[in-house]
């Protein structure tokens, strides 16, 4: 019989740990860390093989955008080698959050699986069993890169752009008339409070020193 492995009792040393089998093993879930967030789009130091926002797949691989070799499926991989969790990995390189990290040949056989063991189950309505906060939650984070460029998507929006302006519905970017108006007389309001005032005056220097320190100077 093989011994278990050496448990550390507490490899998250700056947040409550969640105990998960990921942490028993010794090295941090990272999902049990309040402060965590997820990498930016690019945020990766070295080279970067592929198209960000593009999962590169051939039938049976898909290609790490990280070191550009290929693999069945890159879960397992990314954590290994680039210490790397698939949600991080997908922020990092612009994939949706919901796009799997494995072969057409693995999905498919995910699929055949999934389907036979809860396809009874599975109903037409899914966004019926969200709430309403969890809608809202996801439709107000920006979308991800690989969304960005679909095709599909970009016909789509392209559509209901053309039928809200046959419609009329189609408002000029910015804000509206009342909008502005509503701004500009708060901030007059808050313009009178001294201490706002000062904070408001040292904000727009710093700002403006700022903008001339980026500029190239002309006349170089
Ligand atoms: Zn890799």
């Amino acid at each position: 019989m093989t011994s278990p492995k050496p448990i550390n009792p507490d490899p998250c040393t700056d947040h409550a740990c969640d105990g998960c089998a990921r942490c028993r093993r010794g090295r941090c879930c990272r999902k049990d860390d309040p402060g965590r967030r997820l990498p930016e789009l690019g945020d990766w130091s070295g080279p970067i093989y592929g198209q960000l926002g593009v999962l590169e797949t051939d039938d049976r691989h898909v290609r790490c955008h990280a070191c550009g070799a290929w693999f069945e499926a890159l879960g397992g991989h990314i954590r290994r080698a680039h210490q790397l969790l698939a949600d991080e990995y997908k922020a990092m390189f612009g994939l949706n959050a919901g796009t799997g990290l494995v072969s057409p040949a693995v999905r498919q056989r995910q699929q055949e699986i999934a389907r036979e063991v809860f396809g009874a189950f599975w109903s037409t309505d899914t966004a019926r069993f969200r709430t309403p906060e969890q809608r809202s939650a996801s439709s107000r984070q920006p979308r991800r890169l690989q969304a960005r460029i679909d095709p599909s998507n970009r016909q789509a929006w392209s559509e209901r752009s053309r039928r809200r302006y046959a419609a009329g519905l189609w408002r000029p970017p910015g804000f509206s008339p009342e909008a502005a108006r509503k701004g500009a007389a708060r901030m007059r309001e808050l313009m009178q409070n001294p201490s706002y005032r000062a904070a408001f005056v040292a904000k727009n220097r710093a700002a403006h020193v700022t903008i001339q320190q980026s500029e190239p100077d002309p006349k170089r």
